[in-house]
């Protein structure tokens, strides 16, 4: 019961990358960028297990951005020629690469990371990648010309990586689809076929991510425009309950998603966010088990798992520790609480 696990990514060190961004450099490379993100990789294999998790994930170590870390391996793509473009509906700008022409896989994408955690951890090993809707708002195209025909072309790709990671012993597979919070009508229109196609024939556990964002500035921005309450779950949930994903993780700590739209969800596994990766305020245990004794008025307690809102990438390492002990903690006090 309240199996704690986090949405994903986790700060780099300084000897990884840059620190406290979105869109870091590497701080080595060829031979040494390899070992660094190895090294990193096992710090927070570590730190996820000492902190009470009961899920680890490798931390997004050795990408460099949820979305690109996948693309960098997809052939049919021109990185060297970026261009600007405003995403998240021209939330805000981003350097994004162009599709040129037919996209294949060159080859694994996150083989070497889960093999290496997977031979580290006993706990239950979960890699997340980008969703296909959010990957086709993080891209340019000159080529498909459709945005539902190029989605499916890359679900078909992360459906083969998925299926490559499941036999490597990953137990849950996670797509990022921020996309769904923006384009509700594109949900249901191709967004739930695509994960649909990503996830054909795996039998391990799959989940969708769908979040407000990074704490980064043009998200709390946006926040700010969203009104007293936020109902984006709304319009996408019911669809979502319908679908074949496992698990769904939203965003609940410190935001203005009612609660009660958690209801919307059922029969699946909810991932609670009871973490605010927005703020450096680290949570107590107390406030992690009153978030998680909340949202259980509306999830069956096997059924939910309390999880960071979003990837506290662009977090201090410091803080994200904290927050992964507060999140450890809380889940472990609710545990007592409700088991007790
Ligand atoms: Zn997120």
């Amino acid at each position: 019961m309240f199996d704690a696990t986090i949405a994903g990514s986790l700060p780099k060190p300084f000897w990884l990358a840059e620190t406290n961004k979105l869109w870091p450099q590497w701080a080595v490379s060829g031979e040494n960028l390899a070992t660094a993100k190895r090294d990193a990789t096992l710090l927070w294999i570590k730190a996820q297990e000492d902190a009470g998790l009961a899920i680890v994930t490798e931390g997004e170590q050795s990408r460099q951005h949820f979305v690109h870390g996948f693309l960098e391996f997809v052939e049919g793509i021109d990185f060297e020629h970026k261009v600007k473009m405003g995403i998240r509906n021209n939330r805000y700008d981003a350097m994004v690469p162009v599709v040129v022409g037919p996209i294949r896989l060159k080859g694994r994408v996150h083989a070497t990371e889960a093999r290496l955690a997977r031979a580290h951890t006993q706990k239950k090993l979960k890699i997340t990648m980008p969703g296909p809707m959010t990957i086709v708002d993080t891209i340019a195209d000159r080529h498909y010309g459709d945005k539902a025909r190029l989605a499916m072309a890359f679900a078909e790709l992360l459906n083969q990586e998925a299926r490559a990671l499941e036999a490597d012993g990953v137990d849950v597979i996670q797509f990022d689809e921020p996309a769904f919070n923006v384009y509700m009508d594109d949900v249901s229109a191709w967004g739930i076929d695509a994960l649909h196609r990503a996830i054909e024939g795996l039998k391990c556990t799959t989940a969708v991510h769908i979040c407000y964002g990074y704490g980064i500035k043009a998200n709390l921005d946006w926040k700010e425009t969203l009104g007293g309450e936020w109902r984006q779950y709304e319009a996408i949930f019911p669809a979502l309950a319908k679908s074949r994903i496992d698990q769904v993780s939203l965003e609940c700590a410190n935001s203005h998603v009612p609660m009660h739209l958690i209801k919307l969800l059922d029969g699946k596994d909810v991932m609670v966010g009871v973490i605010d990766v927005a703020s450096d305020t680290v949570e107590t245990a107390e406030q992690v088990a009153g978030t998680i004794n909340q949202a259980l008025k509306y999830v069956a307690r096997e059924k939910l798992y309390p999880c960071t809102n979003c990837g506290m990438a662009p977090m201090s390492r410091e803080i994200a520790l904290a927050k992964l002990e507060a999140l450890g903690a809380g889940a472990a006090l609710a545990r007592a609480r409700v088991g007790g």
